[in-house]
């Protein structure tokens, strides 16, 4: 039997009610299998956990982290926590030090769900994002604080081997694609060093992937291309922090932040790679169990097919389709079902699909 160690990390506000509808989702997949077990260890890290001990993770934290499969994460960030401490205590140490330099996050309206574009049938993207250095390298520094003279640096890092390597993820899938069609995100107009530096290597890279077609796009130009023209776009290539703000922008031309999916890859496995919606705490509709458990089903599915599972996501991913297709909605989708409901009615129809199987 195969055995997969998945160290759950729920987090804060929706995270923790996500993510066990998602654990339950998997343990029926993994029973109605018979293949493969998944053993999970939750970790307790959050918001609460840090104003209790002063810290996010223990200092041994990656360390025991570093013996799972796969890391299957909620959402961090909390009313009585700045962000930037949240993000830098928790979610940015995994995916810097595991080197999980790249983010795929896959944007396509599922059956039966509301586009608010009219055209959002044609919406079937894979954003790539740089995810370990960029914008959010982290390098910056402030000075003089209080003074009319504070000054606050926040330095854009881009280097030839974290640029090559996103470049060539990004063909390497778009290759793999029916479309086979790239597009590279930049605003080398107005940056005239990283960004122009970004474009060329990109080029370079291109040419290993003759059968892959390229065009180019200034990052504010794309949006208007990805809401009046959604057909054009197939794998777009962007910075850490142009492909955070397209994919949130992809995630809502989809139907709802509530479905997106995210993988944090370390495409060399090193280290494990990390799967979490790319919604965040929702502290809106903490607590009221209407959460929508959709994005993190399909993150579920991202991790199942990393993990060697391909068979079992296939499975997830029409069970979710299944529902979808029904009208089986949270609020945010325009329904009635809750967290609970649409978490049974995935389990539902993964068994209709063993017994149609049998
Ligand atoms: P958010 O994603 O938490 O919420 C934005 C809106 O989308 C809210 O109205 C929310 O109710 C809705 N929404 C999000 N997920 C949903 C779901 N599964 N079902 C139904 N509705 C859903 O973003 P925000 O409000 O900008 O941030 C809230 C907190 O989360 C902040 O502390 C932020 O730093 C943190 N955050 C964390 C991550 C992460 O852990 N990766 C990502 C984004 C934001
Ligand atoms: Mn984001």
């Amino acid at each position: 039997m195969r055995e997969y160690k998945i160290a759950a990390i729920p987090g804060d506000g929706i995270g923790p009610e996500v993510i066990s509808a998602g654990l339950q989702v998997l343990e029926t997949l993994a029973e109605q299998d018979g293949g493969f077990k998944l053993s999970v260890e939750r970790f307790p890290w959050s918001s609460d956990y840090y104003l209790e001990r002063g810290y996010y993770i223990p200092t041994d934290g990656l360390e025991r982290l570093k013996q799972f499969d796969a890391i299957f994460f909620g959402a961090v960030g909390a009313l009585n926590v700045p962000d930037h401490v949240s993000l830098w205590g928790l979610r940015l140490p995994i995916a810097q030090g595991f080197d999980q330099y790249a983010n795929v996050r896959p944007a396509r309206v599922l059956p039966g769900v509301r586009s608010p574009l009219v055209n959002g049938k044609d919406i079937d993207w894979v954003i790539i994002r740089e995810n370990s250095e960029g914008e959010y390298a982290g390098n910056g520094g402030r000075t003089h604080r209080g003074l009319p003279i504070e000054t606050a640096t926040e330095t854009s890092v881009f280097t030839r081997a974290g640029v090559e390597r996103i470049h060539r993820f990004a063909f390497e899938l778009a290759a793999k694609r029916p479309r086979k069609h790239l597009t590279l995100v930049t605003k080398s107009n107005a940056q005239r060093f990283g960004m122009v530096m970004w474009d060329e290597i990109f080029f370079e890279v291109a040419n290993d992937y003759p059968d892959v077609t390229t065009d180019r796009e200034l990052v504010d130009a794309v949006t208007t291309r990805m809401v009046l023209k959604p057909q054009t776009l197939d794998v777009v290539v962007a910075t850490n922090l142009h492909a955070d703000i397209l994919s949130d922008l992809a995630a809502a031309l989809s139907g709802s932040l509530g479905i997106a999916p995210t993988a944090n890859l370390n495409p060399e496995r090193v280290f494990p790679s990390m799967f979490e919606p790319i919604h965040g705490s929702a502290f809106d509709i903490t607590g009221k169990g209407i959460a929508n458990p959709v994005a993190t089903f399909w993150t579920a599915a991202m991790m199942l097919e990393h993990l060697g599972e391909k068979a079992a996501a296939d499975r997830l991913m029409a069970a979710i389709e299944q529902i979808t297709a029904a009208g089986v909605f949270t609020p945010d989708l325009g329904g009635t079902a809750t967290t609970a409901s649409v978490t049974e009615a995935v389990c539902k129809a993964l068994a209709q699909q063993v017994k149609k199987a049998a």
